[in-house]
């Protein structure tokens, strides 16, 4: 009898250890499923307000062809043409996040200077975002990484873009590049060129800055807020950062104001990963 007691006993442990771990991966869907949820109302409406844009400016042109001046001709196109773009920024972002990996298009890795890249993402917001901000620009000339000329391109525009969108405007955005040590780095290994994108916006706070970088997610404030996302942007940037051999992380109090600062590194000579070396 006591023999059978505690066989019973053990079988009741692994059952109750059994369901404690179905209850965490029904746990686990359910949050998965939530996410999916809100990433298809925000790809909803990502997709919509560019759509609407177009639509709403070709209709006009429809109506009024052949009545307006060719001035405001020109001024509807710009605004149609400006849904296009970014329809074709958002299929881009959706298809980067949804490759999941980047086996498909490995990375194309070049010694680069960092500071004409810097200059060229810049340029694609055009002058008057430019002028709405306060730039500040420390990227010295002869810095230099090793990496893939369309991932640096990217990430920086993805980093740039959403100090621009979730900053007033006034507000000061700065962009530096410094050399870099990690500090568990064994002696002689790898250097790397830190790349720093500043603003002084409304900042991250702590508690959630570790889960930003994760696909879907955006923070609370924003979920109910006016500035559209389909928080995808910073997890493409830790996919992209990671296949070059780097790190990313932001900085921030969470302090209106204080703003946040996203760091990323990449290699200044050939990365080696743990498995090749
Ligand atoms: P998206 O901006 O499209 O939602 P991201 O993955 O780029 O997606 O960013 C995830 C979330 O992180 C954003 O929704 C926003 O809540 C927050 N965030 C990103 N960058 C900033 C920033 N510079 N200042 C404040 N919040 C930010």
């Amino acid at each position: 009898l006591h023999q059978n007691n505690e066989v019973l006993k053990q079988m009741n442990k692994q059952l109750e250890e059994q369901s404690a771990q179905i209850a965490e991966a029904y746990e686990q869907q359910r949050s998965l499923n939530e996410l999916k949820d809100q990433f298809l109302l925000n790809v909803n409406h990502e997709l919509r307000t560019p759509l609407t844009e177009m639509q709403g400016y070709l209709e006009l042109l429809s109506e009024h062809a052949g009545r307006i001046d060719t001035h405001m001709q020109a001024t509807f196109l710009a605004h149609a043409l400006h849904g296009c773009e970014e329809l074709h920024h958002l299929i881009d972002t959706v298809l980067d996040a949804l490759r999941g990996n980047l086996r498909h298009s490995p990375p194309r890795t070049q010694v680069l200077a960092v500071a004409p890249v810097v200059e060229e993402v810049l340029h694609l917001f055009g002058p008057q975002t430019r002028q709405d901000y306060q730039m500040v620009l420390d990227v010295a000339d002869h810095l230099t990484v090793v990496a893939d000329q369309g991932y640096l391109h990217r990430i920086l525009l993805n980093l740039l873009s959403n100090a621009f969108k979730y900053s007033p405007k006034g507000a000061t955005i700065s962009i530096s590049a410094q050399p870099y040590r990690p500090r568990f780095q064994k002696h002689g290994a790898t250097e790397f060129l830190c790349i720093c994108v500043k603003d002084t916006g409304p900042g991250i706070p702590p508690a959630e800055s570790a889960l930003l970088f994760s696909r879907f997610v955006r923070l609370h404030r924003d979920l109910a807020g006016s500035i559209r996302g389909t928080g995808l942007g910073l997890s493409i940037c830790k996919q992209l950062v990671e296949t070059l051999g780097g790190q990313i992380w932001v900085e921030s109090s969470g302090m209106a104001g204080e703003g946040s600062r996203f760091c990323f590194t990449l290699p200044t000579a050939p990365h080696v990963s743990a498995q090749e070396g």
